[in-house]
């Protein structure tokens, strides 16, 4: 996933998960006390790192956000390789990236697109980076109303079919699902807060 030309991790210390299981308290106190991350090996050759939180601290700054949006502003409409770059490594990290910060960045595509549209070099690159940012914020909305949820009459797990803005409820969904096992069609309203109301019997028509 991270573009880094070289690992950035290469100079930590390396354990594996048993050696961390029979020493876990001075390890950990060497990782807190002594801020030296370690990097911990796991049976299947995945790894791990233990690591104090200020390292993060750069990228959980609030700030981060506003640098990543003043770079976009810098590649919009140039025609080096800033835009590329700039485009994928939003779209590289769009699942770590904050709601607020896809809120701001869809925003300002969009007033690029209003203010400057026929001087753009890229445009399939910036509608493709906006059409990324707009898909991540409808699959964090919908996340509460996708969840797979019990048939009532014989527990099989129901597919959801629909998804559909609620007209009355600002952020509300409604969800189709259907049962495979007793072809039938359910609904249900689910809120913005991820609450849900009974489930009734659907009928297409
Ligand atoms: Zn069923």
């Amino acid at each position: 996933m991270m573009n880094y030309e070289a690992s950035p991790f290469q100079n930590y210390e390396s354990i594996t998960i048993d050696e961390l299981k029979d020493q876990a308290n001075s390890l950990l106190n060497l990782v807190t006390e002594e801020q030296r991350p370690l990097c911990v090996c796991m049976n299947n050759s995945k790894e791990f790192l233990l690591f104090p939180q200020d390292l993060l601290a750069p990228v959980c700054d609030s700030d981060f956000r506003l640098i990543l949006l003043s770079a976009m502003r810098y590649a919009m409409g140039r025609n080096t390789c800033m835009p590329m770059v700039v485009a994928d490594y939003i779209k590289r990290h769009i699942q770590l990236l904050d709601d607020k910060f896809l809120v701001l960045a869809a925003d300002e595509i969009r007033r690029h697109f209003e203010d400057y549209a026929e001087h753009e070099l890229n445009p399939n690159l910036w509608q493709g980076l906006l059409d990324a940012l707009e898909t991540e914020q409808r699959e964090r909305a919908t996340c509460q109303a996708r969840k797979v949820k019990p048939c009532p009459v014989c527990g099989k797990p129901l597919e959801v079919m629909s998804i559909t803005d609620n007209r009355h409820s600002p952020g509300g969904f409604d969800v189709i699902a259907h049962c495979r096992n007793c072809l039938t069609d359910y609904e249900w309203f689910c809120d913005k807060d991820g609450g849900v109301s009974d489930m009734k019997q659907y009928f297409f028509g």
